[in-house]
């Protein structure tokens, strides 16, 4: 079977949807960047042409997060993934405490490197519930002494996501935001570092985007030296680099630049969120208008705008409605192979259209069959 591109609605959680607009723009400028006769694929990291792509990228990227002067942006490899090692090796003391909020097994994750490397503590964890809640900020008492705190901004694989993202904590916050980044307002300065891998809402796989605050640099390096770490896993070794120590990603950081630029084009943070909210309400009141036919698996209140999951009432009807979709071009509506059931991701480059599509599938199918 072959289809159109406009056939498609990419409900992938990532590698996941991006912006026709941006495709368009990388696909015209291929063959010859700017005029200088190279592919952005093509040229050396060290160019000029290269280094002002970069820089194009991060003023964006600054722009669009309205990112503090004192945060470095740095652009590194290894996924969301590696982050989960370089946070405790560059801002664990070895035998230091820090605290692990966990919401999901992304933050498992995070927590299970942070175990190799020193003492991290378990601060809250909504696992006992099936990871359908967050905890309240409220609630959260970091150890005296805690190095800081890691959360999990949204649970790609659960359908959770932190409502308020504002702590009030006096330790330093060090964010997850693989999941949710760019997909609504916040204050950046209210989290000593940030990470999330690209491939959702700002960009391809292969760049990671980390903020750092420039300040809680030199701890990292005093850390790193104390603990010997290769030059690849020093965040201050990428900050003094400028994210060029080595060769880095570079058509993966053009890209970014180009989807920073679209999101700013579409009106910014709060106008991502709006629409956000819009294309998520739809497929929510498919799933509370159905009188239980489909089960969302968040609790209301700690419901995720960018991934939606729910369960049908068994695994037969399941593959049903996933085969049926994917015929009507509804396609990555698969729960993550971990949990299983319907997952809709619906990151900003999602267009409202393809949430009506999904929402008149869903009403359908619950027709037929319920
Ligand atoms: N954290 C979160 C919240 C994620 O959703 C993911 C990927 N789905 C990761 C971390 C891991 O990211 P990566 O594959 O880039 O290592």
């Amino acid at each position: 079977m072959t289809n159109a591109r406009q056939d498609v609605c990419n409900f992938n959680p990532g590698p996941a949807a991006l912006p026709d607009e941006v495709l368009q723009q990388a696909q015209a400028e291929l063959l010859n960047w700017g005029g200088c006769g190279l592919s952005v694929l093509e040229m050396s990291h060290r160019s000029k042409e290269y280094e002002g792509i970069q820089a194009r990228a991060e003023e964006a990227l600054r722009q669009l997060l309205d990112i503090p002067d004192d945060y470095r942006v740095l652009f590194l490899q290894g996924g969301a993934s590696l982050q989960f090692a370089m946070v405790p090796m560059n801002f664990l003391p070895s035998g230091g405490v820090a605290d692990y909020v966990l919401t999901g097994s992304w933050s498992e994750k995070a927590l299970q490197d942070a175990q190799r490397l020193g003492q991290p503590r378990v601060a809250a964890s909504t696992k006992e519930g099936g990871y359908r809640t967050i905890p309240s900020w409220r609630d959260l008492q970091p150890a005296p002494g805690s190095a800081y705190v890691h959360i999990t901004s949204n649970n790609t694989i659960e359908g959770t996501q932190w409502q308020d993202l504002a702590h009030g904590l006096t330790v330093p916050v060090v964010a997850d935001m693989s999941s949710d980044i760019a997909s609504r307002p916040f204050r950046v300065a209210d989290y000593h570092l940030i990470y999330a891998g690209a491939q959702k809402n700002i960009g391809p796989s292969g760049v990671t985007v980390v903020l750092v605050r420039e300040s809680w640099l030199q701890q990292a390096e005093e850390i790193a030296n104390q603990r010997n770490l290769p030059t690849m896993l020093r965040y201050a070794i990428h900050a003094k680099n400028k994210s060029l120590y080595n060769t880095p990603p570079t058509f993966a950081v053009y890209l970014v630049g180009l989807v920073a630029e679209w999101s700013l084009r579409q009106g910014g943070l709060s106008a991502m969120a709006e629409r956000n909210r819009a294309k998520a309400n739809l497929i929510y009141e498919a799933i509370d208008q159905s009188h239980g036919f489909y089960q969302g698996v968040a609790e209301p209140s700690c419901r995720s705008l960018m991934n939606i999951t729910f369960r049908l009432a068994d695994a037969e009807l399941e593959a049903k409605f996933l085969q049926e979709a994917k015929t009507r071009g509804l396609i990555g509506l698969g729960g993550h192979r971990s949990v299983g059931g319907m997952r809709a991701s619906l990151y900003n480059a999602v267009p409202y259209e393809a949430c009506v599509r999904l929402r008149e599938f869903m009403d359908d199918f619950r027709h037929r069959f319920s």
